[in-house]
């Protein structure tokens, strides 16, 4: 009965639909919470919890995939009510995960610690839905609903992402001061509930990357929010890095810079940037390209699987990955040479990585450099080297120089770390050569002692005949250069 049970809300879960909520396909609180509900029932080594509580008492849930188990990763959405699309953004990429079947989306499961919170702005979310359920209509909510005083079109309530410690209230240009205003800051840093259970949660958990999305302008935003510039020596330049590298597969239409490089003004006291102040590589995403913070429900799955791969390769690359290059191989005789570089392009340092060097034939190793130090063992056709730890995003080169045996033309090489994980590159090639065979080697050391032996025979008769030698030819040489050099016709 419990298998039955348990095949009937597997079966479900893979045939989820986005766009099917109440909200006009847009999924309401009460549904959130449900499908996490379920989803941890049917998913093994998952849980949802509750984060904290909002102004009005209601619970902040949270999915988290894998407690303890590898790099932590944070992905919100909500933090503006009506943005829903963030919400169903988030959902899917939790579902994208659950259910994709692939070896690396399968190590990823398993080694990921993902805490995904679909609703931050429970509240605001839940008046959105209420007034919906009554005239069909979205509601343009986007604070919390602290009451506050009297503001025209009822726009109470405090900006969640203008909220956060780092940088509050730095300027009224990036949030304002004013109550109604519709970025209002709130009267302290985390003075409300639910920027303090996010607070929290970063306070007590190491995380590598956080995710933020938002809606609609088709931009991916880094850190500094606060500043009136940017310039990349602002960043670490591991995260500057990244955020380069994620650049390059961002849907067409998109964008990537801070507020002031996409949008002209300047925020502050936002999530990104508490996150980026706690040393977390973050982000926060504008859903487009529709301009709108609920698009059409037919233009959504587009919308989500646009933005889907950006933060799957966030989330690849929170953790170490390893890369792989050689370089500048040569051979002379048997003797082979070349650097291998190895590029750490995770954001967390790779530790207790074995690096095995394998060929298909015997070879005696000359040396490693640097790693000449390092333990390493050889056994055959392979050899395991234990890497020293490799800092996030930084790369390290290995000098091999090695001598293979004679029985071959060509040989197989092949590198691959260990632990294995589909995350790190492997490499493996066949090298064609030619080295001098031991018989030919004879023959050419012969070829080279008969000439040897010649010259000293002529050498010698030049000795002792020389006396009866005119050195006619070399006069007449002189006088022809002599002629050519002054321009004087010759035959
Ligand atoms: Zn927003």
């Amino acid at each position: 009965m419990t298998l039955i049970l348990f095949c009937v809300l597997a079966a479900i879960a893979s045939a989820w639909n986005p766009t099917n909520g109440s909200i006009n396909g847009y999924y309401n609180l009460t549904e959130v919470n449900n499908l996490l509900e379920e989803w941890t029932k049917i998913h093994n080594g998952t849980e949802t919890f509750t984060i904290g509580k909002s102004l009005r008492g209601k619970e902040i849930k949270a999915f988290r995939l894998n407690l303890g188990k590898g790099p932590a990763v944070l992905v919100i959405g909500c933090h503006h009510a009506r943005e829903l699309i963030s919400t169903t953004q988030v959902l899917s990429i939790l579902n994208y995960i659950l259910q994709e079947e692939s070896e690396e989306i399968d190590y990823i499961r398993k080694n990921r610690e993902i805490i995904f919170i679909p609703v931050l702005n429970v509240d605001g979310l839940q008046k959105i839905s209420e007034h919906y359920d009554k005239t069909h209509t979205i509601i343009d909510i986007r604070k919390n609903q602290r009451p506050t005083e009297t503001c025209p079109g009822d726009d109470h309530g405090v900006d969640l992402n203008r909220n956060y410690e780092y940088m509050w209230g730095f300027d009224n240009e990036g949030s304002s001061n004013n109550s109604c205003g519709e970025d209002y800051r709130g009267s302290s840093p985390f003075s409300e509930p639910e920027t303090k259970a996010i607070r929290d949660l970063l306070l007590n958990k190491s995380f590598s990357v956080a995710v933020s999305y938002h809606s609609w302008g088709d931009l991916y935003v880094h850190p500094w929010c606060y500043r009136n510039s940017f310039n990349p020596s602002d960043l670490r330049p591991e995260d500057w890095s990244l955020y380069n590298s994620v650049k390059t597969i961002l849907p067409s239409t998109a964008q990537m810079g801070n507020p002031n490089q996409l949008l002209n003004y300047a925020v502050n006291g936002c999530f990104i940037d508490f996150a980026y102040s706690l040393g977390i590589f973050s982000m926060a995403v504008e859903l487009g390209p529709e301009n709108d913070f609920h698009p059409p429900i037919g233009k959504v799955k587009g919308i989500l699987e646009n933005h889907l791969a950006p933060f799957m390769y966030l989330l690849k690359h929170s953790g170490p990955v390893m890369n792989l290059w050689l370089q500048n191989l040569t051979i002379h005789g048997s003797v082979v040479e070349f650097y291998l570089e190895i590029y750490n392009q995770g954001m967390q340092d790779a530790t207790n990585q074995t690096l095995t060097f394998e060929l298909s034939h015997e070879y005696s190793i000359h040396h490693f450099f640097p790693y000449n130090t390092f333990a390493h063992n050889k056994n055959g056709r392979l050899t395991n080297i234990h890497l020293p730890a490799i800092s996030k995003r930084s790369k390290q080169a290995i000098m091999f120089k090695i001598s293979l045996d004679e029985s071959a033309d060509e040989f197989l090489y092949s590198f691959y770390f260990q632990p294995h994980s589909p995350l790190n590159a492997q490499l493996s090639n066949t090298i064609q050569y030619k080295i001098v065979r031991g018989s030919t080697a004879v023959l050419l050391w012969i070829v080279i002692l008969i000439i040897a032996l010649i010259g000293v025979a002529v050498v010698v008769v030049f000795r002792f005949t020389k006396k009866r030698i005119t050195p006619i030819k070399f006069v007449e040489l002189d006088k022809f250069n002599k002629a050519n050099s002054q321009g004087t016709p010759t035959i």
